[in-house]
């Protein structure tokens, strides 16, 4: 169980960062995977007070701020009408309504988990974190680095620019509600494609290919997705994975350019 002596509901992110730097406190966001944990701390520092849970669209680019909940990104109509619903597609197979009404968008990309569906989703789109004390990186540098005890910026806000690509988005679980077997999201700007495969299980990857490269969309589905590594674990071995990710992303690519997607 996870406890903590102390809980600081903060009044600015200056505050909230200094409290931080302590090793014995932890910012927190809907504390549903922190409850799963054994870790004890001092304190834990809430940010629920400082308007950070709002979706803000404008002719730029969507700002999500880290107290948003999934169920905030699954419902948002501006997210979903320019990103083609993928973010009800990623949060659809997550546990049920009541926990994505509690799971926050900070705690899920900060902890930068393998089976994240909301990392690999917004990989492959031109997404930024902006952190308190690093500023502005993209995603993808973001989360390349690993998740260190010591690492004490407290992750802001997560920008995702409109730079017009589509999207699509695909999760495979063994059952309803478990993590995911794989992950896929893949996008399309002009003649690039992004495809960012998650739950390999490692942590969500992304590569970028140009379609002259390719005679066939079959052929580049499948060199972007042996582009990845995969591992096994109990929900599935390295190999299905592959194979899943290959047929996955081809079948995105697929609708993509509103061709029939077809099901092998
Ligand atoms: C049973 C269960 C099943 C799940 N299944 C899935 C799934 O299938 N797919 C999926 O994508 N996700 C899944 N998740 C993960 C979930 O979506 C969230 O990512 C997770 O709960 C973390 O969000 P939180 O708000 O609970 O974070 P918390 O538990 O509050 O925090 C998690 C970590 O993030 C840090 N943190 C939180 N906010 C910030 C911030 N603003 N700045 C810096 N650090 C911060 C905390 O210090 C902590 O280390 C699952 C979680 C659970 C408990």
């Amino acid at each position: 169980m996870f406890r903590a002596d102390d809980y600081v509901k903060v009044e600015n992110l200056g505050e909230a960062y200094e409290l931080c730097q302590k090793r014995s406190s932890l910012v927190v966001g809907g504390m549903v995977w922190m409850k799963m944990t054994n870790i004890t701390k001092r304190t834990i520092v809430d940010l629920s007070g400082l308007g950070l849970d709002r979706i803000e669209e404008t002719a730029d680019g969507f700002s999500i701020g880290c107290m948003c909940t999934l169920r905030q990104l699954e419902k948002h109509e501006g997210l979903n009408s320019y990103f083609n619903g993928i973010f009800k597609e990623c949060t659809k197979g997550i546990v049920g309504v009541q926990m994505r009404n509690c799971a926050t968008v900070g705690g899920s990309i900060y902890s930068r988990f393998g089976f994240s569906d909301i990392l690999t989703c917004m990989m492959a789109l031109d997404t930024y974190v902006e952190l308190y004390h690093e500023g502005r990186i993209p995603l993808t540098e973001f989360a390349a680095r690993p998740v260190r005890r010591d690492g004490k910026d407290i992750l802001v806000r997560i920008v995702i620019k409109k730079d017009g690509r589509r999207a699509a988005y695909a999760s495979q679980r063994n059952s309803k509600t478990d993590f995911p077997l794989i992950a896929c999201c893949v996008s399309r700007l002009g003649s690039r494609w992004f495809v960012a495969i998650g739950a390999r299980p490692a942590k969500a990857r992304l590569v970028c290919i140009t379609e002259d490269d390719f005679d066939t969309l079959p052929r580049m589905a499948k060199e972007a997705a042996d582009s990845f590594t995969y591992g096994s674990n109990i929900r599935g071995s390295g190999e299905y994975r592959r194979t899943l990710a290959a047929v996955y992303t081809r079948r995105l690519m697929e609708s993509l350019t509103g061709r029939s997607v077809s099901r092998s």
